[in-house]
């Protein structure tokens, strides 16, 4: 069956997402398929904003963070009216299906194209590693180098003048990032949503630290939205013999070149994706588990809690 398949990147951006399109883009035109880009997630489909793709279209964006697809967020498009507007727009170019790379809230944006007969496979795409259906997200081991360069550099600095250092990271609902880079940088204290410990643990930890250890700095990272990481700091500066520092490193976190895991998941992911259309396999996402590629209905993994590894958390707070 011929297919013509249209591509959008949707929320936030995140470096790979230029690789998964490459790799859609490829895969399906190497099966005869016809392949649209749509420009700015949802709201492309909404104003039929679509560039015809061709092999070297896709040329050159592998290395490239970001989309060069651009990316939205589209409020409007939970409207069923919206949702009939985009379909027709696709009708117009013959479009009968779609690959959408973002997070759970691009999911649901696909679910509701599904449940109108339109085929769509979802692409986890976000730096937050906060997908269901994945253990890894196309843009988390990009981001967590990024942090994980910010934060060493911190700590040259914080060590040099016996500095407490607080810095807020993304992750959105999920504490991967903050976890992760923690165990990376030698952190002492990860505060992340799926555990309980918060600011005052946090501080009892480092006036601890400051009484018994007598060490020369120390590092807290926390996700997002959890703690004020200003009035943390202000605290340790006050009760202990640490000057406390906060840095919120922000949409940095978001930019930069793709790491080598991330473009070969894009690649692998995106390959597998226009393979489910293929088969005439419709409303799945994909996703990468025990390093295999895999594939579950998108509506069930949405209903599933994000696979979180708490034996990580564990290991971390044996060794912080
Ligand atoms: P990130 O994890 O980076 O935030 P995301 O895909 O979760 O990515 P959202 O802003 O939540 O980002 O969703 C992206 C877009 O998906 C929204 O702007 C909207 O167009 C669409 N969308 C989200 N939820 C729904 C829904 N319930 N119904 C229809 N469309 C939706």
């Amino acid at each position: 069956m011929s297919r013509v398949i249209g591509v959008l990147t949707s929320g936030g951006d995140a470096p790979g997402m230029n690789a998964a399109i490459r790799a859609v883009t490829r895969s399906a035109l190497s099966r005869g398929y016809e392949v649209y880009g749509i420009r700015d997630g949802y709201k492309g489909l909404i104003d039929g904003d679509f560039v015809k793709l061709d092999r070297t279209s896709v040329s050159d964006i592998l290395a490239r963070g970001g989309t060069f697809l651009g990316s939205a967020r589209v409020p409007e498009f939970k409207d069923e009216e919206v949702q009939n507007i985009a379909i027709k727009q696709m009708q117009t170019v013959g479009m009968d299906s779609l690959v959408v790379i973002g997070g759970d809230g691009t999911y649901r944006g696909a679910y509701s194209l599904i449940k109108k007969g339109i085929c769509v496979v979802g692409m986890p795409g976000t730096i937050d590693n906060d997908c269901p259906g994945t253990e890894y997200t196309i843009g988390f081991h990009t981001a967590l180098n990024t942090i994980v360069e910010a934060v060493d550099k911190l700590r040259d600095t914080s060590a040099s003048h016996h500095r407490c250092s607080v810095v807020e990271v993304m992750g959105n609902h999920c504490g991967d990032l903050a976890l992760y880079s923690a165990i990376c940088c030698g952190a002492e204290v990860a505060i992340i949503p799926e555990d309980d410990f918060r600011e005052e643990e946090a501080l009892a930890k480092i006036l601890h630290l400051d009484r018994v250890k007598k060490g020369r700095h120390a590092i807290i990272i926390a996700t997002e939205k959890l703690i004020d990481v200003y009035a943390l700091a202000d605290k340790i500066t006050k009760m202990s013999t640490f000057t406390g520092r906060a840095t919120v490193l922000g949409h940095i976190q978001r930019g930069g070149v793709p790491v080598p895991e991330d473009r070969v998941l894009a690649t692998r992911l995106g390959d597998k994706a226009v393979e489910l259309l293929a088969e005439n396999v419709s409303g799945h996402c994909v996703g990468i588990v025990n390093d295999k590629i895999v594939s579950e209905d998108i509506i069930e993994a949405i209903d599933k809690n994000k696979m979180y590894k708490s034996d990580l958390l564990k290991v971390f707070e044996r060794i912080a």
